[in-house]
């Protein structure tokens, strides 16, 4: 049985007081939630240091969306991975498209950027997925390989447990289009493929994978009772109590 997982990615939403509302109201609903579903709350980078003392329930995690490629220096605006170990967050995005295609970060500055999260004990949340002309020319599953395969560079098998993919196609992403449960079930069993080709089979088999993609209350329950599929990354739908709730509770039966 893989841990299932529901992740909220806040992007560059909510100020301080917003967020320690939204925060709490999830605490909440976590605390009496016994469904064994855990979650993160992946905040900016403001929020983390006074959610992570806010939390009462056993299953909820903080994270950030993105860290330094260094270790620390004379890099203005830059947070680097120790600075969001020490708020007591748990975990980092690393490779989310809007980092991709906005800040130009591309497969080695994301596998450097993996190496140091994890040498400085944060679990990572690692996003791959194609674009639009890609799904079109039939390209997906060599543009997502390729994209794991660079990512794990010298990566280690006893680091490799402290990462859980979230596949992200990146034409779902915040456009309302949401892959189908067949799309993205296909892919999941690929994406295991590749990590049983790199670290065997008993690790491939406990991967957390993750879908992203206009993930909502209407069809998260459909998603999540794919075989491969063992949460969810939610964008829009993590702003709102009610509709990000309801998402964790779609696990209900698997
Ligand atoms: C995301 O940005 O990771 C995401 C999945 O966004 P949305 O749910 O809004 O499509």
């Amino acid at each position: 049985m893989r841990r299932k997982i529901v992740a909220g990615n806040w992007k560059m939403n909510m100020n301080l007081q917003e967020g320690l509302s939204l925060a709490k109201a999830v605490d909440n609903f976590m605390q009496k939630n016994e469904s064994g579903v855990e979650v993160i709350l992946c905040t900016p980078f403001i929020h983390l240091a006074h959610i992570t003392t806010l939390f009462k329930a056993d299953n909820i995690y903080a994270g950030a969306q993105n860290c330094s490629n260094m270790d620390s220096g004379a890099y203005t605006g830059e947070i680097s991975a120790k600075m969001i170990k020490s708020t007591g967050a748990q975990y980092v995005i690393i490779g989310h498209s809007e980092r991709r295609s906005y800040y130009n970060e591309n497969d080695e500055l994301l596998n450097e950027k993996i190496i140091i999260a994890l040498n400085n004990d944060l679990k990572v949340i690692f996003c791959c997925g194609e674009v639009l002309s890609e799904r079109e020319k039939g390209e997906y599953y060599e543009v997502v390989k390729a994209q794991i395969e660079k990512a794990f560079s010298g990566i280690s098998l006893s680091d490799f447990r402290n990462i859980i993919i979230a596949y992200e196609p990146v034409w779902a992403i915040g456009t309302g289009v949401t892959a189908s449960s067949a799309q993205a079930q296909e892919m999941h069993f690929f994406i295991r493929s590749v990590i049983e080709k790199m670290y065997g089979k008993e690790q491939s088999d406990k991967t957390v994978i993750l879908y992203g993609g206009s993930c909502k209350p209407s069809n998260s329950s459909e998603l999540f009772s794919m075989n491969d599929v063992d949460g969810g990354l939610i964008g829009g739908a993590s702003l709102k109590e009610d509709d990000f709730c309801k998402i964790i509770e779609s696990f209900k039966g698997k």
